[in-house]
């Protein structure tokens, strides 16, 4: 097998492995497997840059940045859809379709609508060739590198595709992966989004493609466009995009008339609410496409489809009090607690108020009624209050002055939403809250402690911080409650066991504000010790990549707190990571130093990056491209012809495999 049949098959597999997870749902390999094997493709095009291509599985990590996007205008125009409300409604737009067609029997494709951003995307040959966003229907913005790194959109399609098309969808962000963003926003003490809609469509006007990548977006598709499309009606051409690899949901219907429509809207009335994503409707389109051409079009809709929206699920109750929390980074949030009632199938007792501006917009009252609805987010929002309800006697709400927890007068910055607690080594849910941020998995990952445990032990006095945890012994844990002799060995033991977690991770474990588990990385990588960080200066750390002032700021105070650095020398003391460990290895030699050598091709033996390690722990450079400066160059299999040429032409050493594990043990 030739090189480029090597990463041609690499990418279909990938390719497909990428469907089945994405599309299907349903993995054949693990992940462990499924990276395996794009790093294997990764190191052959990034060896063989002859064979790039911009639809290669590789390309879904981005990395891509779009300063300006730009403006592309539709070959087909991306129209609205007209709304309907109710089933009478859909029984006149059935009667005004039938004054076109005549009083012929109607089939039509039901659809869920799906609540996100729509897209356009081209395809050429098979190839995914452009992305572009809605905008006014007539024109949008071309977002084709943010739109190759979502995983469940084709790059390449399969089967028996036409040539040339455009297949339209929404791009959306699943509830799940929307709370997941959200909690790790939390976690570092930011904002979280308001909701998964918004938070999708901003998405794909990022700038960095590397960025989008991360989030966890999906797209669904529901139309294909273009001309003498190898299919009769909507509900083929749905199956016909399913065959070429595209993610149209299953939950779609082929009606055989009104009835029918209505049993798919009373159902999905109901049961929208157990979707992995945001629906607000149904969209109703006449099947056959003869008849979609004979209806045509409005000014700014077809007349073959038609919205239907459910309405938003509202209930009306009152509020018993309000509550403040005081998060782990200081941060307080009010929250509603109502009396209980029922909506969208699951027990209401408590909102989220989010802030003192919205508390102030609502003008929100205890004893109030209120209007409460399931929006995107999980936690139920309040809409309004009905002031006709309200008890005479009522009072202003006044936001609190005082934190909830230790008193501290609370403090809000300039331009932030929420007040803070600033009382950061006293106020106990900050306390134990950082605590549990230091221990979770992707900090310190302390096996064996759990988040009530740290609870447990700092309401007993044995941790004030996370350094205490390192002082802790089996006989003093072991009188907690639930604790036995195995589970308190079991947590001295994990804590002993976090000493050999990388750096990136105990930066992040410190629970700097706004030092989230990325900006820890870059930190680390950067500064390599905590001294250099801890002496970098504002002007310094705003040069670091990704480095904005107010993370800057935010490591600055850190620093200039003696507690934390004390806390840090204590942790420096039990021998934390507080260093990048550039990892050295014990056969190394200097025995190439001062010889540079180019790698190429594939090997047996070595990964490409093992071999090129392999020079550099021997003291050797490995360069990147064959010049006079190179004294050698290893050659795999399939090294390409042209590099070949030049290594010979300028009289350097070609190594074989082995000639190159000859001249090592040497
Ligand atoms: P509206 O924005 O309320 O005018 O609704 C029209 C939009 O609904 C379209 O532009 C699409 O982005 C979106 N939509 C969501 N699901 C579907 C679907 N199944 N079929 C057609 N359009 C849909
Ligand atoms: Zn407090």
């Amino acid at each position: 097998m030739t090189i480029q049949d090597t990463i041609q098959q690499l990418r279909s597999e990938l390719d497909q492995h990428n469907y089945n997870y994405y599309v299907l749902d349903q993995a054949q390999i693990s992940d462990f497997e499924f990276d395996q094997k794009l790093k294997e493709l990764q190191a052959l095009e990034a060896a063989h840059p002859e064979f790039f291509d911009a639809n290669s599985p590789t390309q879904r990590v981005g990395g891509a940045i779009t300063k300006n996007f730009q403006t592309v205008v539709h070959d087909y125009r991306m129209y609205s859809l007209d709304n309907s409300y109710s089933k009478e409604d859909l029984v006149d737009w059935e009667i005004r379709i039938q004054k076109v067609l005549g009083d012929v029997p109607i089939e039509y494709t039901c659809e869920l609508k799906y609540d996100g951003a729509s897209i356009s995307i081209t395809y050429e040959n098979g190839q995914l060739s452009r992305a572009v966003t809605r905008g006014d229907g007539f024109q949008g913005d071309d977002v084709t590198n943010n739109i190759k790194t979502i995983r469940s959109i084709p790059l390449q399609l399969k089967g028996d595709f036409p040539a040339h098309f455009a297949i339209r969808g929404e791009i959306i962000l699943p509830f799940a992966g929307f709370e997941k963003m959200n909690q790790e926003l939390i976690e570092i003490g930011e904002t979280p989004y308001s909701n998964p809609r918004n938070t999708a469509s901003g998405s794909l006007k990022l700038q960095d493609s590397s960025e989008v990548a991360k989030r966890p977006l999906d797209c669904l598709l529901y139309s294909l466009v273009g001309n003498n499309l190898p299919f009769q009606s909507q509900f083929e051409a749905l199956q016909e995009a399913r065959d070429w690899g595209f993610k149209a949901p299953k939950e779609t219907k082929l009606a055989k008339n009104l009835d029918e429509v209505f049993e798919f809207i009373t159902h999905w009335d109901t049961h929208r609410h157990e979707l992995p994503y945001e629906t607000d409707g149904v969209v109703i389109k006449v099947n056959a496409l003869s008849y979609q051409d004979e209806l045509g079009y409005t000014a700014k809709s077809p007349r073959w489809a038609i919205a239907y929206k459910f309405k938003s699920e509202q209930v009306s109750t009152e509020l018993r009090s309000i509550s403040y929390q005081v998060g782990r980074t200081g941060a307080i949030t009010p929250v509603a607690n109502l009396e209980p009632v029922q909506l969208a199938g699951t027990i209401v007792k408590r909102a989220s108020l989010h802030n003192a501006d919205q508390i102030e917009k609502l003008d929100i009252r205890v004893g109030d009624t209120v209007f409460v609805e399931k929006g995107g987010e999980i936690i139920p929002k309040i809409i309004a209050v009905d002031f006709a309800k309200r008890p005479v006697d009522s009072a202003i709400t006044h936001y609190i002055t005082n934190c909830p927890e230790c008193q501290t007068i609370l403090v809000r910055s300039e331009g932030e939403a929420n007040h803070y607690c600033p009382n950061f080594y006293g106020c106990p849910p900050q306390i134990i809250g950082r605590i549990q941020h230091f221990i979770s998995r992707k900090a310190m990952d302390i096996e064996g402690l759990g988040g009530e445990t740290v609870a447990l032990l700092y309401n007993n006095g044995l941790v004030h911080n996370y350094a205490d945890l390192y002082d802790l012994t089996v006989e003093q844990v072991l009188p907690l409650e639930r604790m036995a002799q195995k589970s308190a060995e079991n947590l001295i033991n994990g804590v002993a066991k976090s000493k050999d977690i990388p750096f990136e991770n105990v930066l992040f474990a410190l629970g700097i504000r706004f030092v989230g588990e990325t900006v820890a990385k870059k930190l680390a990588k950067h500064y390599k010790t905590i001294s250099a960080l801890k002496n970098a200066t504002f002007d310094d750390l705003i040069l670091v990549d990704e480095i904005g002032e107010r993370i800057a700021k935010s490591v600055l105070e850190f620093f200039e707190n003696e507690e934390n650095n004390l806390i840090i020398e204590r942790l420096r003391f039990h021998g934390l990571q507080l260093e990048i460990v550039e990892k050295v290895n014990p056969n190394a030699t200097t025995k190439f130093s001062g010889k540079t050598f180019v790698v190429s091709g594939v090997f047996e033996q070595f990964s490409r990056d093992d071999l090129k390690k392999t020079i550099e722990d021997n003291g050797g450079k490995v360069g990147s491209s064959i010049s006079s400066k190179t004294d050698y160059v290893v050659a795999g299999d399939n090294m390409g012809p042209s590099k070949l040429e030049k290594a010979t032409k300028l009289g350097i050493t070609i190594l074989s495999e082995e000639s190159f594990s000859i001249l090592l043990q040497n």
